[in-house]
C-alpha cells in the first residue's frame, strides 16, 4: 500500500496474500470487503475455517478430504472398483467428478516426485498405492497427473514399477495445456482427455 495503513489491515492483507491465486491487489480488496462486514459474518468466516481445520482428514484409503476416516467417494460402493485414477492432489478430484466422466475411485499421490527437492517415493503415498494394486482387483490404473517434467517423471516411475503387472496403465490425451493445473481444466476438455485416454 503506497499510504501508511493500520497495521491490522497490513496484517489482513498480507495473510490473504499468501493464498493460492491471490495477488496483493486481489488481497487488498478482499480485506477491505471482509472488514466492511459485520463482526457477525466475519466470525461465520473465521469459524468455518478453524472448523474445516479440526474436522477435514485425509481419508485412509485414498488420501482425499474425508470427515470420517473414509471419505464418500471411497464409501460409495456403486462405484467401479476396477479403475483408479492417481491424481497429485485431492483438489484434482474434483474436475473428474464435476464433469461426470470417470466412476472409478481415486488415489491421491500428494505430489510428485523432484529429486531436486529431495522428493523421493517414500514422500509421497507411492508404496501405499503399490500395495492397494497388489491387494486389489484393479484393471485399469490412470495416471492423471499433469504435464510438467515431474508429473511426467512420476508417472513413468510408477509405470515402470508396474512393468510386470497386468494393469492396463493410461493417461489422459494430451487436452491439456502444458503447465496448467488440473483444477482448472473446463469440463468439455476434461471429458475429451478422458475419453481419448491411451496406453503410457
Ligand atoms: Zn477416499
Amino acid at each position: 500500500m503506497n499510504y501508511s495503513s493500520p497495521v491490522a489491515l497490513e496484517k489482513l492483507v498480507q495473510e490473504l496474500s499468501k493464498l493460492p491465486g491471490i495477488g496483493r491487489k486481489t488481497a487488498r480488496r478482499l480485506a477491505f470487503h471482509l472488514i466492511s462486514g459485520d463482526r457477525e459474518k466475519m466470525e461465520s468466516l473465521a469459524n468455518s475455517l478453524i472448523e474445516a481445520k479440526e474436522r477435514l482428514v485425509d481419508c485412509r484409503r485414498c488420501y482425499g478430504v474425508a470427515e470420517n476416516e473414509i471419505c464418500p467417494i471411497c464409501a460409495n460402493s456403486h462405484r467401479d472398483n476396477e479403475s483408479l485414477c492417481v491424481v497429485e492432489r485431492a483438489s484434482d478430484i474434483l474436475p473428474f467428478e464435476n464433469s461426470g466422466v470417470y466412476k472409478g475411485f481415486y488415489f491421491v499421490l500428494g505430489g510428485v516426485l523432484s529429486p531436486l527437492d529431495g522428493i523421493k517415493p517414500e514422500d509421497l503415498h507411492i508404496p501405499e498405492l503399490m500395495e492397494r494394486i497388489e491387494r486389489e482387483n484393479i484393471k485399469e490404473l490412470i495416471l492423471a497427473l499433469g504435464s510438467s517434467p515431474e508429473a511426467e517423471s512420476t508417472a513413468l516411475y510408477i509405470d515402470r514399477h508396474l512393468a510386470s503387472s497386468p494393469v492396463r496403465r493410461t493417461r489422459l490425451a494430451r487436452g491439456i495445456p502444458v503447465g496448467s493445473d488440473l483444477e482448472f481444466i473446463d469440463d468439455v476438455t476434461m471429458l475429451r482427455a478422458f475419453e481419448e485416454r491411451v496406453r503410457v
